[in-house]
């Protein structure tokens, strides 16, 4: 697909965010099963099932397009998730794994804040204010996942880290 057009952009935008959530469906169950603290275990299920929620609204917004989600690999997303397997699969201790995937799921999370941020901008531009609705109400999810990760390293994760 030629971008010529502001459109052709935005559904670009979509279609890689699609890629992007769908990869992080598959690496959250890992980073839950990975993690040590418990209260850091539960912030990733819940954003798992929030990130289910996300892809349904990005499918209900592509059913009112004539363009299917598929078809572009968000290279971005899947650079961020290997790094963070790389972390898991290193000589590491439990309370640094815990810090170092907070520090991997909020890269993680500002890396989709700008893309929804960027779409939901494309979408008000183009005239799609339901579209545009959907967007923001993912992007403040991100948005709270990414302040409770820093509460959660700022009160405790990052405190045990310091002697481990
Ligand atoms: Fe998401
Ligand atoms: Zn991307
Ligand atoms: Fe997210």
């Amino acid at each position: 697909m030629k971008l010529d057009s502001l459109m052709k952009l935005y559904v670009h935008e979509l279609k890689d965010l699609f890629s992007a959530e769908n990869q992080l469906v598959d690496a959250l169950p890992k980073m839950v099963k990975a993690a040590n603290d418990e209260d850091l275990k539960t912030a990733f299920k819940e954003h798992l099932t929030e990130t289910e929620k996300q892809i349904q609204r990005l499918e209900k917004i592509f059913a009112q397009l004539e363009f299917e989600p598929g078809g572009h690999k968000c290279a971005g997303m899947e650079g961020l998730i290997t790094e963070g397997e790389h972390l898991m699969k290193s000589e590491i201790s439990p309370n640094v794994l815990d810090a170092a995937l907070i520090a991997a799921a909020q890269r993680v999370e500002h890396y989709e804040m700008a893309g929804y941020g960027t779409a939901r901008t494309y979408a008000e531009k183009l005239g799609r204010h339901e579209d545009a609705d959907l967007l923001q109400e993912t992007l403040n999810e991100e948005g709270h996942a990414d302040q409770l990760l820093s509460r959660l390293a700022e009160r405790r994760i990052n405190f045990l880290a310091m002697n481990k």
